[in-house]
């Protein structure tokens, strides 16, 4: 990956942040991203479908894409494998695209050790409380995976110092949590030409 033109960007954030709609809203405010869709062994939740949202896998199917190195990063996440499958970051990078990768925080760090280039952004919701309130309005989880992914938000918030930036995603204000994650891949493009 060394002639890589685009900008590789991890984006990662408490289960219930609200990354996902600021990755949508982003990618189709502005253009030159490309989202890397990952392999996951978690169950599609409802509405989800295969190859748009994840590659959804079957253990035995996960673990043979990391022994033939498909994979650039994994990790287990609340008991299930998540991972980024290499071949389409490398293709979309060389073609002088901006790759975001929406993983959690092993991932990221992973990547960094990787590609130390890479922009490392953790979106974040203002409190506790909010990051709870969203979890379970979402409805799509059990009240036990609820606080299960609480207590995982709170290992991981042991790790933002290793992010570039920390970005605040607080209640209807998307456009300006959008415009802040273009502006700093924008920003880092600037600082590499
Ligand atoms: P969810 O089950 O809510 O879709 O995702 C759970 C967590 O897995 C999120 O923090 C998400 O960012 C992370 N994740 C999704 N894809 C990947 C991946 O390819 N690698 C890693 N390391 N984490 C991922």
């Amino acid at each position: 990956m060394n002639e890589q033109k685009g900008i590789l960007t991890v984006i990662s954030g408490f289960s219930g942040a609200g990354k996902g709609t600021v990755l949508k809203r982003l990618l189709t405010k502005y253009d030159n991203y490309a989202l890397s869709i990952s392999a996951t062994t978690r169950a599609p939740r409802e509405g989800e479908e295969n190859g748009r949202e994840y590659f959804f896998k079957t253990r035995e199917e996960f673990e043979k894409m990391i022994a033939k190195d498909e994979l650039i990063e994994y990790a287990m996440y609340v008991n299930n494998y998540y991972g980024t499958p290499k071949a389409y970051v490398q293709e979309q990078l060389s073609q002088g695209k901006d790759v975001i990768l929406e993983i959690e925080v092993q991932g990221a760090l992973k990547i960094k050790e990787r590609f130390p280039d890479a922009l490392l952004i953790f979106i974040t919701p203002p409190s506790a409380g909010e990051l709870k309130r969203r979890l379970t309005d979402r409805g799509t989880e059990a009240p036990e995976v609820v606080e299960e992914r609480m207590r995982t938000a709170a290992r991981e918030s042991g790790f933002m110092e290793a992010y570039d930036y920390i970005i605040l995603n607080e209640r209807d204000r998307l456009e300006e949590c959008v415009d802040k994650v273009h502006g700093v891949i924008s920003a880092e493009h600037a600082r590499s030409t």
